[in-house]
């Protein structure tokens, strides 16, 4: 028997679904402010809040086109 794993599964942004309802895009991460949390892969720590991307989880997805105006 053969399944695929569920976090090989990627939506058509190539980004990772994960369980349930939380799709994962792995181009954004979270920083720990209240606002404008959202950042880019390429920006290593938030400049506000000092956290960095290695100790910050993925952005949700509906988080990202919010951010982007990508609805
Ligand atoms: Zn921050």
């Amino acid at each position: 028997m053969e399944s695929t794993p569920t976090y090989d599964r990627l939506n058509q942004y190539g980004e990772r679904l994960e369980d349930g309802d939380i799709i994962l895009n792995l181009d954004y991460w979270d920083c720990e402010c209240k606002q404008k949390f959202i950042h880019p892969i390429n920006e290593d720590r938030c400049a506000i809040c000092g956290f960095e991307q290695d100790e910050c989880p993925s952005s949700r997805e509906n988080e990202v086109n919010l951010f982007l105006g990508r609805v």
